[in-house]
């Protein structure tokens, strides 16, 4: 499989290979990598197949020949061995033909693991091979930074910087990333919101020699790897509920585009998914995309579930790519725009293709509130605030009764106490992996909103760079 860039598109020369880009992360262009082609999945012959077989079976094709097909496979089974639920991604339902799917049951207890627990191991692997080390940098909305961190804490080949809004995440989530006591990773907190953090970390991938002497890679939503291995489990869901023979309907929580666009590929390459619902809290820019055709930048406001507030969503250039005819042109013109003017432009055509691709639903923080509350009141289950607006989303948005609609549930509830707390009165307990986590001395580290001063602190903190 070759990749090209959502800016390029068209000429042969700007062809990579998976090796390539996953080291990359952001095509040099400034555009996001896609695969040329889509392969298509044979999901009958993936029923009653364990998730690391799906998984092998929805990646391999996207790999190529970056590793040996029994490389591959061991660092998959490795990869999805410590999550603590014996299906990794198990469904629950909630009511006749309404599920939850429950993506937190790996380390850091938020769905972020079930990519970057395979990424971490890949990038090693890769950058072995080619005696070469990497500086990861990123920005965070809260799950990202601790799950990358446990992906990565203590590899000898990886550098790990992880930006995230300085009072905009939870406790807990501030907590996972700054007790971890690894010597190549460190979370920054910026004065800003998510979406000052992306932009750092845009601003560094544009600073060409910064990116060269530092080796920049991306483990974000950006990273093609991540949302590869997030098709799967859109795959085995669905193969679990009876595709290719039943259709399937997904709500998904969304913030940076990424997982629900995870859901698109999978739909891309054959599964059967009849309604795809983007979940959007009070930043609402992508719902007020599909439900009037314009995407006009508005503030950030903190949200109960704060691993969506977000404006820009990077994933969403990948869609609109695909919008304009994979035009590389048209899709660099239309992000110069939008970064310019706060407004990406859409032509009615491509607004009218965009919502037979999706419906759309933005559920504010009653609604919130409100749903966890409902289903605790029914079922007796604590559900994040995340989760929560899928699951809202889930139920005023649905088409068809008669498919299966599953809400996809991105973390656990005892990430988000105090949430559940104001919703109903209750305490979520505390799962093995956070019991320590109060007692545990935090490394925090503060800078600007500023380039010059990030930047700094990674050249004198990274093992990479000038110095050679
Ligand atoms: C990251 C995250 C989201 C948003 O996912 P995107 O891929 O950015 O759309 C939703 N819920 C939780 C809990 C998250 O951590």
């Amino acid at each position: 499989m070759q990749y090209i860039s959502t800016r390029d598109g068209r000429s042969p020369a700007e062809r990579r290979s998976f090796d390539d880009i996953l080291l990359a992360g952001l095509a040099p262009d400034g555009g996001l990598y896609v695969p040329e082609s889509w392969p298509q999945l044979s999901p009958e012959t993936l029923r009653g197949k364990p998730y690391a077989e799906i998984a092998y079976a929805v990646t391999e094709p996207f790999i190529g020949d970056a590793l040996a097909p029994d490389e591959w496979r061991r660092i998959i089974d490795d990869a999805y061995r410590p999550f603590t639920h014996k299906d990794v991604a198990p469904l629950r339902e909630l009511s006749k033909g309404l599920y939850l799917l429950e993506l937190f049951h790996g380390p850091t207890l938020a769905f972020k693991d079930y990519a970057l627990q395979l990424i971490g191991p890949l990038f090693d692997h890769v950058l072995a091979k080619r005696r070469d080390r990497v500086t990861i940098i990123g920005a965070t909305s809260g799950d990202t930074g601790s799950a990358a961190i446990e992906a990565c804490r203590d590899r000898a080949a990886i550098d790990l910087f992880m930006l995230y809004p300085r009072g905009r995440i939870s406790e807990v989530q501030r907590r996972q990333m700054t007790t971890v006591p690894a010597a190549n990773v460190h979370a920054i907190s910026i004065e800003g919101s998510f979406d000052d953090c992306q932009d750092l970390v845009k601003e560094m991938f544009a600073d060409a020699p910064f990116r060269r002497d530092f080796h920049l890679s991306a483990v974000n939503s950006i990273n093609w790897a991540r949302i590869m291995a997030q098709i799967v489990y859109y795959v085995a869901a669905a193969v679990a509920l009876g595709a290719p023979e039943r259709k399937i309907a997904f709500a998904v929580p969304t913030g940076n585009f990424g997982n629900v666009y995870a859901a698109h590929a999978a739909r891309c390459m054959g599964l059967p998914i009849e309604q795809l619902i983007v979940a959007t809290n009070r930043n609402d820019i992508l719902a007020r995309f599909f439900n009037q055709g314009s995407m006009a930048l508005g503030p950030v406001e903190p949200t109960l579930s704060p691993s969506m507030d977000i404006q820009v969503s990077s994933n969403f250039e990948r869609l609109y790519f695909e919008l304009t005819g994979r035009s590389g042109a048209a899709t660099a013109a239309a992000f110069k725009q939008f970064r310019a003017s706060g407004t990406l432009p859409a032509t009615p055509a491509q607004w009218q293709k965009a919502r037979e691709l999706f419906s759309a639903y933005r559920v504010d923080d009653a609604l919130t509130k409100a749903t966890i509350a409902a289903i605790y009141q029914n079922s007796k289950l604590l559900i994040d605030p995340h989760s929560a607006v899928a699951l809202a989303a889930a139920q005023a948005a649905r088409r068809d009764p008669a498919v299966p609609m599953v809400a996809v549930a991105t973390a656990h509830p005892a990430k988000f106490p105090e949430a559940i707390q104001a919703a109903c009165g209750i305490a979520p307990e505390i799962p093995p992996r956070l019991a320590n986590l109060q007692a545990l001395p935090e490394r925090l580290v503060s800078l600007d909103n500023d380039l010059g001063a990030i930047e700094g602190f990674i050249r004198a903190h990274a093992r990479l760079g000038a110095r050679r």
